[in-house]
């Protein structure tokens, strides 16, 4: 990555917090970028910003796609992404990564 495109973001890894050792590799339309410090690996899409706060870095997080099927029952028909801020969902995105499995959409903040 070079310096002219980290614009007015501050990008840090999520593990360590190193924010000079980063690179990122274009991957369709989202960034890969790897931490040089820890090799933490995450992506970054370059057109959103959080509607709270306003940074860029956002975490592309894997969503259930739930149907309710008899009763109350919910099953998950799929997987979709939705975008969770760094700051302010850090404690979703925490519990996401440490499960590895797809959030619940009802876990989501409201937008
Ligand atoms: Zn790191
Ligand atoms: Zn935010």
């Amino acid at each position: 990555m070079s310096g002219s495109d980290r614009g007015g973001d501050a990008i840090a890894c999520p593990t360590c917090g190193e924010a000079d050792d980063l690179s990122g590799n274009r991957e369709d339309e989202l960034i890969l970028i790897t931490c040089g410090s820890c090799d933490t690996r995450w992506y970054r899409d370059p057109r959103r910003r959080c509607h709270r706060c306003g940074a860029g870095d956002l975490y592309a997080a894997p969503v259930a796609v739930v149907e309710k099927s008899r009763g109350t029952q919910l099953s998950i028909v799929s997987t979709t992404s939705d975008y969770l801020c760094w700051s302010c969902d850090r404690d979703l995105i925490d519990a996401q990564r440490q499960s590895g499995t797809a959030l619940m959409p009802d876990r989501l903040p409201t937008n």
